[in-house]
Order: C-alpha cells, then structure tokens, then sequence
C-alpha cells in the first residue's frame, strides 16, 4: 500500500493552539478517568445556568440510555444570545451571503436578539409552549437561524426539514414528529432557480390536520396559494411583537430538537437531542476542533437541514459568540470559483465543508481556485463521508495553499458533535484519516464476536462510554433507537461504521460497516478501494460493492464516474484494476466497472450504496427507502446500464 504521507502540526499553530499535544493528553485522561470533575469544569465554563447542577452523567448503556446534568437548568438562547449581549451587541453574529454574489447582509447580537425574541413572542401568540413540535422548512436565510433559536426560546421542539425535500418527505416528518406549526418562505433561490417552498408546504399539509399555523418569510415575493385560515406572512405577525421575550428556563434533558438522518443506510430516523449535553458539546467542539478564537470569520456550507448546520453553523458558533457564515447559494453558481470568491469577499478564516463538495470542485480544475487570493483561509475542515486521500491532497495544497491544517471530523447526527478528529495544534494529519478522540469519546474496535479489539486493527466502530451531546431518543419510536444503536453489541453505542487504529492509535473510518466486503475471507472496506480508483486522474468519483461471487464469496463491483473531458475504454478499465493491485494489493482488484455518468446521493451528498448494491445484485424489484434521493433518474440510468446481467 502506498505510503501515508503525515503532515506534522505546524509549530507555529501548536503555538498558539487552544490545545497542544500535552494539553490534549491531559485532557483526554482527565476527561475518561476523572469525567465528573472533567464535565463540571467544562460545562461550567463553556454554559451559563439558570441552575446549577449537581449531577454530571447517569447511564446504562444496555438500555441506550444517559442523562447529563440531569438537575440543572438553562435556556440555549440565552448561552448563544443574551450573555454576549453586554460585550457583543454591535458584534456581527451572522453574515449571511446570498445565492445572487450582489446580495450580503450582516446581523448584529443585537439585531439577532431583536429577531429571535419578536419570533419567540410571535410563536407564543400562537399557542406554542414548552415541549410542541414546531416545523422548520426554510431557505438558507437568516430568518431559519432565527426560526431555530426562537424555539428554544419558548422550549418548544423544532425539526428542521431541509429545503430541498419533496412535499412527500416534508409531509412524513410533520407527521412523524407531530408538529402544530410550521415556518417557511414563499420560495427559496439555489443556483438563479427558484424553489416553490410555500407550494409544497401546502401539498404536504394536505393530511396534517393537527398544523394550525404556518408562518411565511417574504423571500421572493413571487405568487403563492394562501389558506386565511392558517397561512401568515412572518413579517406581519413578527413585525408588531416586542423584542424582549422572557426565556423559558428548560431542564438540561428537556429536548431541544429533533432532526432526521440523511437515510444512507436505511429509512431515516428522528434523532432527539436535548439540551444542556447538546449545546456543551456543540460550544466546545467548536472552540477547539476548529481552534476558534475571538473575531474569527467561520464558515460552514452545510444546510441548516442537517445536524452539521446545526452545530456548526447555529448552535455552536453563537455559543462562542462567534461570527458565523451563512450561504444561501451553491459552491457552483454562478460558477465553480463562487466558494473561493466569498472567502475573499468575507475574509474567511475558517472554511468547513464535506467532500462531495471537494470532489465536485477538484474535478472542475484549479484555476477556479487559484484565481481567487484565500489568504485569509487558517484551517480547513471536512464531515460527511470518508475524505479520499487524493481529494484531501488537493484541499490541503491547492485550497489551503499547504498552510491550512485540515480537521477530518467523523461524527453523527446521533453524535451531536465532534466525535473522532484532529485538534489542529495537537495533532500530526494523515490525508483521510479522522485521527483522536475528541474529549469524553472512548470508541473501541469490535470484533465480530463483539470482543474489543487492542492495539492496531481494524473492526465495528463503538463507543464504551456515554458523551455530552449522545441521542437521546428515536421520536415516537424509542425501540428503535434501543435496537439500531444499542442492540448489536450489548453495553456499548454502535455506530455502524467501520474503522481501522493504526500503530499511532489514530482512527480511519472504512466506511459503513454494511457495506464491508469479504472477499475470499479477506475483509475491504468500500473506502478504501474508492480511494485507490480516484487516484487515476481520469476519475472523479468511484463507489464499490459486492455482488455474489462463486468463487471469492463476494465480487467488487465498482461504479465509477469519469471527469469531464475522459471517456470510458478498455484501457481505462485495465489501469483501474492496476491501479486497485498497486495501492492495495490482488485481493482488491474489481471484478466489475461500470462507467457511471453520475452515482445515486442523498439529499446530503452522500453515495447510498445501499441502492447501488442492489443493482449490482440483480434484486431490483425492491430498493428500499429512496425518499432521500436527490435525483432517482441517476438509479433509472445505471439500471439500465447494469455491467454484470
Ligand atoms: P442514515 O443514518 O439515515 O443512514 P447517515 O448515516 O448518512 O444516514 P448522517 O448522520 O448525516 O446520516 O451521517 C453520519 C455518517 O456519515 C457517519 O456514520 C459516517 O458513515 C459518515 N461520516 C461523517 N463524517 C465522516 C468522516 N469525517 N469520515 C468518514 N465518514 C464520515
Ligand atoms: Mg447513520
């Protein structure tokens, strides 16, 4: 296999480094061997309570279950608004960057508490209280920031929907989770198009009986139906109401939201999450993840429709006072320069975004990087999917210019927060490897009879141990929590990845545990054979399953898309398996290509090779749950092109 190329941490980030290498150690001791006094300091010093706790953690991990400062009391809002107000109210808290590179705005503490408190009273006037599901279905506009705040101003529940789902979707999460009221915008505006956001809101209401309001943001101003009955225009509701709005004092389990997973690997599930664990865990992977310090410009392009614009464009930068960047637009419009042209335009510091994103733009060609100036990039970041090596060498010279440290964090939205990642002063970087244990995390490697794994090796990535900011429920449907997380292996939170520890202790994700492959008994992580194809440079995105095979138990079927400009041959095909012997040896070598003009994604981004794994298998009469596919006619095509029939 081809040598790892580790990057040092750079002397001059450990130097000023919120965590050193030393510190980290000390910590992470501190943290496992001593949690009690470890998480009361950290809360205490990251959380302002309404009440102090006297409990830190109460768990049993055979029933899934865990509570965090169980006694204590405080209001999310005003850890992320209210206490920076005396020092911060002219502070910018939110830019927001517009889908058109002509429209930016910047809101204030001040502006922000205004905002937040007017909606907090206006969804009172509603008849939300403390514990009512609300529904957030929104454009990436400030006004969803607001959204989300305002309900935990009131303690009510939200769920964010993300703005690209169909009205099907939207309608099966309303229900699901019971929402009563629900926020939106006339339409939303992504890449010039318009996305009629109040329109599906009213086809998913249609069998929504208990949703008795519907708060519209004015976005567009383009036509939309109306029900008197129901329908609002926020800014008329939100515009006459006051702007101080008393804080619900919540408890620190109370549930703070409920979000739904991207649906790689099966039916999405509604993650609850609650409060004081949450946003401690949010606020201090924030800090030190990213080495946060004061007046830094931070910049995640997730949408606030998943748990990664939750904790880090909303929960986690506010928590810290911080400036955070809010994109309404896509990293290719008006063309593939447009991310580094904000970075420019904001001077960003921090620029944290998921490899799909990468992969897209890396096979688009440097110049639209390099014409851009990004000297104000200091650290770099990725979450989603394993970061190939390759994507990540292009990230780390031609993006960061090789000064920016990269943090690969591998996290969950059952997770919360940071899970597995490098602190950028502590820790040597390996390109596509996720590293340490962020602090509190104890993940252990399991072997198939569930026994713990020492040393270097590879297995079913677990955790022994509760953190902060763990799911707390599945709604409506505790069982299944139990039973997909807390079930495979008893005593432990499984996570349905694989990992690999090498001799340093570092982790490398391989991938979902499901789609390992065993051939001729010889365990692959999908990962890692994706990694050796697109090093070829005619490839832009690969991803490998395995199909039934008579002789070697199971083949590996490879879906590959080529870069623009490089056309399928037999030739090609011959280098790839090369390639596949070369980087990792003859047991990696596809049995199958097929040329894919482009690979089925959730709405996140992610490859659902569950899906792909069926058409390599011939079963194509029951694909299971696509409702979070972003475009089925990517399925229809690579049926139709099947490699093996
Ligand atoms: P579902 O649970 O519905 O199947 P999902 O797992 O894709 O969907 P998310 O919670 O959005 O839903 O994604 C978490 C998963 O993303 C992780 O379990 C892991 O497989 C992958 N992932 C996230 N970050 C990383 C990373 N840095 N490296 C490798 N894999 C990552
Ligand atoms: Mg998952």
């Amino acid at each position: 296999m081809s040598e790892v190329l580790t990057r040092p941490v750079s002397e001059q980030v450990a130097s000023s480094a919120h965590i050193s290498a030393s510190k980290y150690d000390e910590m992470y001791r501190q943290s496992v061997e001593q949690p009690q006094a470890f998480w009361t300091e950290q809360a205490n010093s990251f959380l302002q309570w309404d009440k102090p706790f006297t409990q830190v953690v109460e768990e049993d991990l055979n029933r899934g279950h865990c509570a965090w400062f169980a006694d204590g009391q405080l209001n999310v809002t005003v850890n992320c608004i209210d206490r920076h107000l005396p020092q911060r109210a002219n502070q910018t808290a939110i830019i927001w960057e517009g889908d058109d590179p002509a429209d930016s705005e910047t809101i204030t503490y001040q502006q922000l508490s205004d905002e937040v408190n007017r909606l907090a009273n206006a969804l009172r006037e509603r008849g939300i209280k403390k514990g009512d599901r609300v529904c957030i279905y929104m454009p990436m506009i400030p006004q969803a920031a607001y959204a989300m705040l305002a309900c935990a101003r009131v303690g009510a529940v939200h769920s964010v929907v993300f703005g690209g789902f169909s009205p099907d979707a939207l309608n099966n999460r309303i229900l699901d989770s019971d929402c009563t009221l629900v926020i939106t915008a006339d339409e939303g505006v992504r890449g010039g198009r318009t996305i009629p956001l109040k329109q599906n809101v009213d086809k998913a209401l249609a069998t929504c009986p208990n949703v008795h309001s519907v708060l519209v943001v004015k976005r567009t101003g383009g036509d939309i139906g109306w029900h008197a009955d129901r329908d609002i225009w926020y800014h008329e509701l939100v515009d006459k109401q006051s702007t101080e709005c008393a804080p619900e004092s919540m408890g620190a389990e109370d549930p703070l939201f409920i979000l739904y997973t991207s649906g790689s690997t099966g039916k999405p599930k509604g993650v609850l999450h609650t409060t004081g664990g949450y946003l401690l865990m949010a606020a201090m992977s924030f800090k030190y993840t990213f080495d946060y310090k004061e007046g830094d410009i931070f910049w995640c392009t997730a949408d606030v429709g998943w748990v990664t614009g939750h904790s880090y464009i909303v929960y986690g930068p506010l928590a810290n006072g911080a400036v955070t960047l809010m994109f309404e637009g896509v990293p290719t419009y008006p063309d593939a320069s447009r991310c580094w042209q904000v970075i420019d335009k904001h001077q960003v510091n921090t620029f944290y975004t998921a490899p799909t994103a990468i992969r897209a733009l890396m096979g688009m060609g440097d110049h639209h990087v390099t014409n851009s100036d990004r000297s104000s990039l200091k650290l770099l970041g990725s979450v989603g999917e394993p970061i190939n090596p390759e994507a990540w060498e292009w990230y780390y010279s031609v993006v960061g210019d090789g000064r920016c440290p990269i943090v690969d964090t591998w996290w969950q939205t059952e997770t919360g927060a940071h899970m597995i990642t490098p602190l950028p002063g502590a820790h040597n970087l390996k390109p596509g490897c996720a590293t340490k244990p962020f602090f509190g995390v104890q993940p252990v490697l399991l072997d198939e009879k569930g026994e713990e794994i020492e040393g270097a090796g590879e297995g079913a990535l677990a955790m022994k141990a509760s953190w902060p900011s763990m799911i707390r429920s599945v709604y409506g449907d505790h069982q299944r929590m139990v039973d997909t997380y807390f079930s495979t292996f008893k005593g432990y939170y499984f996570t349905g990845d694989g990992a690999r520890r090498d001799a340093d202790g570092d982790y490398w994700i391989t991938g979902r545990i499901d789609d390992v492959l065993n051939v001729s008994g010889h365990r692959l992580g999908t990962a890692e054979i994706e990694s050796a194809i697109v090093l070829h440079p005619a490839t832009a995105e690969a991803a490998v399953v395995g199909y039934p095979h008579d002789i070697k138990g199971q083949g590996i079927y490879c879906y590959v898309m080529l870069k623009e400009g490089f056309e399928p041959s037999e030739e090609l095909r011959k280098e790839l398996i090369a390639m596949c012997n070369t980087e990792i040896g003859p047991i990696a070598k596809p049995d199958v290509i097929q040329w894919a003009p482009g690979l089925p994604k959730t709405r996140s981004g992610k490859i659902m090779r569950r899906i792909l794994r069926k058409i390599a298998c011939n079963e194509l009469d029951n694909l299971g749950d696509t409702s979070t596919l972003a475009d089925p006619s990517v399925v229809d095509t690579l049926i139709e092109h099947r490699a093996n029939k």
